[in-house]
């Protein structure tokens, strides 16, 4: 064997051991996430909240609800995209839709010994041929497919929206004597009028202050004086929930721009090169599964109804009812 041929084999048992070690921590993975997710979801809604809020405060209730819903969509959807399996073209209904004629199966996995339709991959950590692969997930242990698609790209819209959540309510409390808060006052004399926080310290002696009419003023929200465990916690939510949110500012909507395009992370990568060699040769290029950005979207979320477009997001346990077969002409 030449040295080419050993460091062929030698990259091959390295990415092999890769694989394994991905499929071996996996479940690790699963663990830290839940127990992440968890903890800043309890420090916003039983420390932070409540800081933020007085006891009995509508505002207060009315966050509180907002952000029990945001995180309890963020667990189940990640609850969903672990469990749900993404779609094996070794199923059997699949292999009868790819034995029809038209199907769009041109291909064959050697290592699965079944036929590939078109999107469908192989999976190293998996060891399985998957539908309408989008990329192996450590995050969790599992392939994001056809089937739980749905589940991994609203667990980032809504873990999304939970990190700006946390970063919101708890910024205040980070920057402390810093961040003011606007508060609905009653000014004396019937006029309206702002309270500068340099002139008011307490808010409550604020809201006393006379019987006139309803004013607006800011009023300096370090009326609560955090304990040091109260401003570790705020602070590590801050800070954990601030990067996050940066991180899948990138990745969801990344995402969203794959959906709105028909196209999975696999696929992005193949058409870069159709798509140079389309613009070499002077001609478009056309994605063949592309069905406009309405389209596209409701083919992914299997939501075609009246809503749709709230439809996507809202929890759903039946997972897509379509094949994963695309039938390409
Ligand atoms: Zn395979
Ligand atoms: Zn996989």
């Amino acid at each position: 064997m030449g040295i080419t041929g050993k460091i062929v084999r030698c990259c091959s048992a390295i990415e092999s051991l890769g694989d394994v070690f991905i499929r071996l921590v996996g479940p690790l993975y699963v663990l830290l996430g839940v127990s992440l997710i968890v903890a800043v979801a309890s420090l916003l809604l039983f420390v932070i909240l409540p800081l933020t809020h007085r006891a009995g405060d509508p505002a207060g209730f009315a966050a509180l609800a907002a952000t029990s819903f945001v995180f309890f969509n963020v667990l189940f959807n990640y609850f969903m995209a672990v469990r749900v399996d993404p779609g094996s073209p070794t199923s059997k209904d699949v292999q009868l839709m790819c034995a029809e004629a038209g199907a769009g199966v041109r291909r064959w996995c050697h290592k699965c010994r079944c036929p590939k339709p078109e999107l469908a991959h192989h999976c190293r950590v998996c060891r399985r041929c998957v539908l309408k692969m989008d990329h192996h997930c450590p995050w969790l242990h599992n392939c994001v497919g056809h089937r739980n698609y749905r589940y991994f790209f609203n667990f980032l819209a809504w873990l999304w929206l939970g990190c700006l959540l946390t970063v919101f309510s708890s910024a205040s409390h980070v920057f402390g004597g810093d961040a003011f808060k606007l508060r609905v006052v009653k000014l004396g004399g019937g006029a309206m009028g702002a309270i500068t926080p340099s002139a008011v310290r307490d808010p409550v002696d604020v809201i006393k202050i006379g019987e006139g009419a309803l004013g607006v003023g800011l009023a300096h929200s370090a009326e609560v004086r955090l304990t040091a465990d109260q401003h570790a916690a705020t602070t590590f939510s801050c800070v954990l929930a601030a990067s996050i949110f940066c991180a899948l500012c990138l990745l969801w909507f990344w995402h969203v721009y794959l959906v709105l395009t028909a196209q999975t992370t696999v696929e992005y990568h193949r058409f870069r090169e159709a798509r140079k060699e389309a613009k070499r040769i002077g001609v478009p290029f056309v994605n063949p599964h592309d069905r406009g950005w309405r389209g596209n979207w409701q083919e992914v979320f299997d939501e075609r109804g009246r809503y749709w477009f709230l439809a996507w997001a809202m929890p759903r346990i039946k997972p897509h009812r379509g094949t994963g077969v695309p039938i390409v002409t």
